[in-house]
């Protein structure tokens, strides 16, 4: 079946929602998503948007600037981090009137809480710069933004799954999908295409990212010859819950919980002296595995899987009730404890890509290293590199990073297709995704698709995660590079049309497969620690030789690197303490 749109956005998560409200003021809007929009991952954030409102103490962009540009290790686009700054009260105040029920402080204004790495004068101490609706807020800006489409008359295209992105030299002319109830391929002819597909969380074992983080939208376009950027630094969080992965978010931290060792020490003391347990998170998370290594961990036997206690206790029932009422909520269900009474066993958890599709600040994805784009293409949100969070993002940075920055793609994406002609589609431009399907249910048995998934999630964990060296992103080179070849050999055993969620399933692991291998690729070609890109083997960063995005091009199971220029024109790189 073939469809036409004037702009076809891949994603109904925050930053696709956004987007489509901006594009869908003047062009025809269709968006399609493999879930049910408000099902969209953005629903997971917790602890809150960003933005210097100063409702409870002074507060200034230029404060906010400056934290996301040293929290990202100085490989942030410094104008890009001032654009994000400078617009973020704008921004809130516009989810405010689009109807977002944010807490609000006793005078009636928007409620604000400290997080990790916002700081007050330039470094000088916390700040209560987190705007957040109790610790709900993403589940809260998916469901006002979605209630802004339907208004808008947006068409939108629940459970398609992106197949194939139709590019043709340097112009997009459209996507193809697969409808999940039906099995049927859609042909979506367009002017412009939006990818806001959101994280790939999911190449490792210990996440916070729902099953369907896979990297679809990054990993299609890979495929189609577009470059990814910075693909080296994924942010580990350092309180997921032990053994699962699930986010506790900053805003323990951020309401007074604190990290404590075995023997009962703060040990964010020592690492972070001014910050202490709200240093930025590549920080905290090294400083815990560290303290796991020294034997300081609650086990106390130097495994990588051992784990440390957040404790709540002090920060009171009424409190947590109150502002945090979902990691109450976690802390019953998955562990049997109230917070409020015993500590939260935490551990480092795999919770956000820096890296992904390159964009420059309208939205528009770059296509070489002398930051020329494409026609009609354009990314926003997770899945998209501006880059604004450098080298590790800030939290409650990203919620912003989809308003702004989707605002923005969405304006340029609106005024694009009303110059933009409709582009040539090729005679059977479902044929590539035809073939991708039938041949997973043609195919030779191969090696059941959980089996490869855990080993994948295996090599990544350990020999790509917080800590990593030479030789052990060779091995998970090699690794990854084995099952991508075994790939070639899966085969589903459900054939049927209808909600084949078997081979979904398998099409994402086709996916993660390939963003995977990009990863460890990157994590192996820079050789310096930076952000949350941490070499035992290149412990010092290296400005000199590395002050530079990397771009990866994935090409036919093989790779090509270059490089482009780190905007620093505000603020010279210095060393990064807290
Ligand atoms: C537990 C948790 C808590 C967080 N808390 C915060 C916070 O407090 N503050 C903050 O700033 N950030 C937070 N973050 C990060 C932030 O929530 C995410 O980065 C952001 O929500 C991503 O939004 P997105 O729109 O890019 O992607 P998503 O919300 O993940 O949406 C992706 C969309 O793409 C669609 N899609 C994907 N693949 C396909 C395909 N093949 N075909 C069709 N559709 C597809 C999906 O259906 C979905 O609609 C948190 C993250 C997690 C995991």
């Amino acid at each position: 079946m073939k469809h036409q749109y004037e702009a076809v956005i891949v994603g109904a998560g925050g930053a696709g929602l956004y987007t489509a409200l901006e594009a869908s003021r003047t062009a025809t809007t269709a968006v399609i998503s493999k879930l049910y929009p408000v099902r969209s991952h953005t629903g997971a954030a917790q602890g809150g948007i960003g933005a210097a409102l100063g409702n409870i103490e002074e507060d200034k962009p230029e404060w906010h600037e400056f934290d996301t540009i040293k929290g990202g290790d100085y490989l942030t686009d410094q104008k890009a981090a001032r654009i994000l700054a400078e617009e973020a009260i704008q921004a809130v105040y516009h989810l405010e009137n689009l109807g977002l029920p944010f807490s609000r402080t006793k005078e009636g204004k928007i409620d604000q809480r400290r997080f990790g790495g916002h700081t007050r004068n330039f470094g000088e101490a916390p700040v209560r710069r987190s705007c957040y609706a109790a610790d709900r807020t993403g589940h809260m800006i998916l469901q006002t933004l979605y209630q802004q489409c339907i208004k808008n008359e947006v068409a939108f295209f629940d459970e398609f799954f992106l197949l194939e992105v139709l590019i043709d030299g340097n112009k997009c002319n459209g996507i193809v999908a697969m409808e999940l109830a039906t099995g049927e391929i859609h042909v979506f002819h367009a002017k412009a295409v939006l990818f806001a597909t959101g994280g790939f969380g999911r190449i490792f074992r210990t996440t916070s990212n729902a099953y369907a983080n896979t990297g679809d939208g990054p990993a299609s376009l890979a495929r189609a010859g577009v470059p990814l950027q910075d693909m080296e630094f994924f942010q580990f969080h350092p309180t997921g819950i032990y053994g699962m992965g699930i986010l506790i978010t900053e805003g323990v931290r951020g309401e007074g919980g604190m990290l404590l060792n075995r023997k009962g020490e703060r040990f964010m003391e020592e690492y972070a002296p001014t910050m202490l347990d709200l240093a930025p998170r590549d920080m905290v998370s090294r400083a815990i595995i560290t303290e796991i290594q020294k034997g300081n961990g609650i086990r106390g036997d130097k495994k990588i899987d051992d784990y440390v206690y957040l404790d709540a206790t002090r920060i009171g029932k009424e409190v947590i009730e109150k502002k945090l009422p979902d990691i109450a909520g976690f802390c019953r269900t998955y562990l049997g404890i109230d917070p409020a009474e015993k500590p939260i066993p935490v551990q480092p958890t795999a919770h956000y890509a820096m890296g992904g599709i390159p964009t420059d600040t309208s939205g528009r994805v770059i296509r070489n290293e002398k930051g020329e784009a494409y026609e009609g293409l354009y990314a926003a949100g997770e899945c998209a590199c501006i880059s604004v969070h450098g080298a590790n993002r800030l939290g409650t940075n990203s919620l912003l990073d989809l308003v702004v920055y989707g605002k923005k793609a969405g304006g340029e994406v609106s005024r694009y297709v009303k110059e933009a002609d409709w582009g040539t589609l090729p005679s059977s431009p479902e044929e590539k995704a035809k073939a991708r399907v039938s041949a997973l249910i043609t195919g030779r048995k191969g090696r059941p698709k959980g089996e490869m998934t855990t080993e994948m999630q295996n090599i990544m964990m350990e020999k790509v995660g917080v800590y990593r060296n030479d030789a052990g992103i060779k091995n998970a080179i090699e690794g990854i590079r084995g099952l991508r070849e075994e790939f070639t050999g899966v085969r589903v055993q459900d054939t049927n049309k209808r909600f084949n969620t078997e081979l979904i399933e398998i099409l994402e692991l086709e996916n993660l497969l390939d963003i995977a291998y990009v990863t460890a690729v990157a994590a192996g070609n820079r050789t310096e620690t930076r952000g949350a890109h941490s070499r035992v083997d290149f412990p010092e960063r290296n400005d000199e030789k590395w002050l530079k995005h990397s771009l990866i091009w994935l090409e036919a199971g093989k790779h090509r690197i270059a490089y482009r220029d780190v905007d620093i024109s505000l603020y010279k790189p210095k060393p990064r303490a807290y």
